[in-house]
Order: C-alpha cells, then sequence, then structure tokens
C-alpha cells in the first residue's frame, strides 16, 4: 500500500474512448509527467462509433477507428505518457438522439486484462472513470466497474481514483453525482499540455465545442479535474496517500463533502 512518503512508481489512465483520458485528465496526467512520474494510457474501445466530425479521409468505421487511434497517441505525446494500450473493443455506433451503449465484452475477460496491464506497468495508481459514467454514458459504467473489480480482485495494493468528481458549487455536465471530489486540480499551469492534447483529437472538435456552445477547442479545456478516491474505501475520511500528497503538492484544494 503507498502512504504518503513512498514516491509514486506510475498512474495508469484507463479510458473508454479515445479522448477520455485528455477531457478529463489530461492537465493532471501533464502534471505527473512535469514531476516525473510515468504515466501510462489504457482506451477500451477502438472509438469507432463516435464522430467523425467531417475529417473528409474518414470514409468507414474502419478509417475512424484508425484515425483516433492516431489522435490518441498524439494526444499522449503531447501529455508525456509513456505508452498506449488498445484493449480494441468495438465501439458501438451512437444511435439516434444520440442514444450511447456499452460495448461488448465479456466483463470476466475484461477485468482480468485490466489486472494484468496493472502489473506490467508496475503503477501503484489507477486513473478512471466514475460511477456514473460522467454523463451517464454507459460505456464509461463498464469500465468503472471493471476497474473497481480489477482492482479489489486482483490489485488490491493499487489506489483506484475516479475523474470528474462532483465538485460542490461548480457547475459541470460531467460531473459523476454519486463520487464526491476528495480533490479539485486548477490544472491551469499545465493548460497548454492539455489544449495540445485536444488538439489532437481533430474527429472531436465539434463535440467539444457542441456541447457547451463554444466557439474554440481551447474554451472547451476544462481546466478543473476532480478526483474521488474508490480504493481503498476511504470510510468518508479524507484520502492520506501518495497520490493525494502530490495533489496537493500541485496546488489542489479538498471540497467540502
Ligand atoms: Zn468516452
Amino acid at each position: 500500500m503507498t502512504n504518503r512518503q513512498t514516491p509514486l512508481r506510475g498512474v495508469l489512465f484507463i479510458g473508454a474512448h479515445p479522448d477520455d483520458e485528455t477531457v478529463m485528465a489530461g492537465g493532471t496526467l501533464a502534471m505527473l509527467h512535469q514531476r516525473g512520474i510515468s504515466t501510462f494510457i489504457a482506451c477500451a474501445t477502438d472509438g469507432r462509433g463516435g464522430e467523425s466530425g467531417g475529417v473528409p479521409e474518414v470514409q468507414t468505421l474502419t478509417d475512424l477507428a484508425r484515425l483516433r487511434q492516431r489522435e490518441l497517441t498524439c494526444a499522449a505525446d503531447a501529455l508525456g505518457a509513456a505508452s498506449v494500450t488498445l484493449f480494441g473493443y468495438e465501439d458501438p455506433v451512437i444511435g439516434p438522439d444520440e442514444t450511447l451503449y456499452g460495448f461488448a465484452a465479456d466483463e470476466n475477460v475484461f477485468v482480468d486484462q485490466i489486472a494484468d496491464l496493472i502489473r506490467l506497468k508496475d503503477v501503484d495508481v489507477v486513473l478512471s472513470h466514475g460511477t456514473d459514467g460522467e454523463y451517464g454514458h454507459p460505456a464509461h459504467i463498464q469500465v468503472n466497474r471493471a476497474v473497481r473489480r480489477a482492482v479489489r480482485e486482483h490489485t488490491p495494493d493499487v489506489l483506484f481514483y475516479s475523474i470528474a468528481a462532483r465538485v460542490p458549487g461548480v457547475e459541470d455536465r460531467i460531473w459523476n453525482v454519486s463520487d464526491p471530489a476528495h480533490f479539485a486540480l486548477d490544472i491551469s499551469p499545465w493548460f497548454d499540455a492539455k489544449h495540445a492534447a485536444m488538439i489532437c483529437h481533430r474527429t472531436q472538435y465539434e463535440l467539444f465545442k457542441r456541447r457547451r456552445k463554444l466557439k474554440t477547442v481551447g474554451e472547451a479545456v476544462r481546466t478543473l479535474e476532480s478526483f474521488h478516491r474508490h480504493w481503498p474505501d476511504t470510510s468518508g475520511a479524507l484520502p492520506d496517500d501518495a497520490f493525494a500528497a502530490l495533489l496537493l503538492a500541485a496546488g489542489a484544494s479538498s471540497p467540502p463533502r
């Protein structure tokens, strides 16, 4: 178990789609890299079911999957991540009225894959989606559930923090209502790296802007990133571990819960 005196070996972000790493944790990943901590990114699906953003070279779902893989690699470079792992699950196409779907996976297999990756990368912290899948995305909820199981059943010495934890007094459609933030970090000092990573996700520009009626990708960069520790259970106390210490040293606050 990491305590606050033990330096972190590494942090693994596990997202459902290419761009989740950047939108919800890009500033924090850049901060960790700047402080010499190894970061790794994993992505459950190939992103083929998302929007193509009118990018002309995308003619087929396979084209989109390939391009989004390159966009993710570009973003990982911008954030200083040491590697990108693609689990390669097929991302279901968004339905009518923007209906979102989970992906077809045997949960036991997916849980084993996650545990194997945690061991392979030798990390002590996992970051992933929240209980409510942020804005309720079924694939995000699916990843949250699998990561929880992987950590609890296979790698219990690892810390699991979720992203987009609810910060009282701040409105954001991505907050997980069930996960009160233990820490909220103003990522302004790492804005440029996060912005560069957002710029990598060319197929998603329109989506980034449309949801909040913004004009530029720069305006779509969230400057507040927040985290809730799921594992080990905090029993209501404020976490006191090496990741918490790093966040606090980077200027994070602990919102009232
Ligand atoms: Zn996503």
